[in-house]
């Protein structure tokens, strides 16, 4: 599966919602999701991480479709096998 198609997924399955809830609301979901992610990850309960890692993405996909930006066009667009700070891969970027 392709980024675009889970993303189109996850526009069927809950556009109707995510649209009810608007913008804000929707990025405060994720934000929630990241939280718990990073407490399954502190608590090293890499079962608990895997379904948080699930639930961001879903969210953050969420977000994309009511805010009418391709997922996998942006990443691509951005990220095309290259640091897009040094253009370099791997990335050589000073920290
Ligand atoms: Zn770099």
């Amino acid at each position: 599966m392709h980024i675009h198609e889970f993303q189109d997924m996850m526009r069927r399955l809950y556009f109707h919602r995510d649209a009810e809830r608007g913008v804000k609301g929707t990025y405060d979901w994720l934000k929630d999701e990241l939280d718990e992610l990073w407490e399954a990850l502190e608590e090293k309960d890499m079962k608990a991480a895997e379904k948080e890692f699930a639930d961001v993405i879903a969210w953050l996909a969420s977000l994309a479709n009511i805010t009418g930006i391709n997922l996998e066009k942006a990443a691509i667009n951005k990220y095309n096998d290259k640091c897009p700070k040094c253009q370099q891969s791997p990335c050589c970027c000073t920290f």
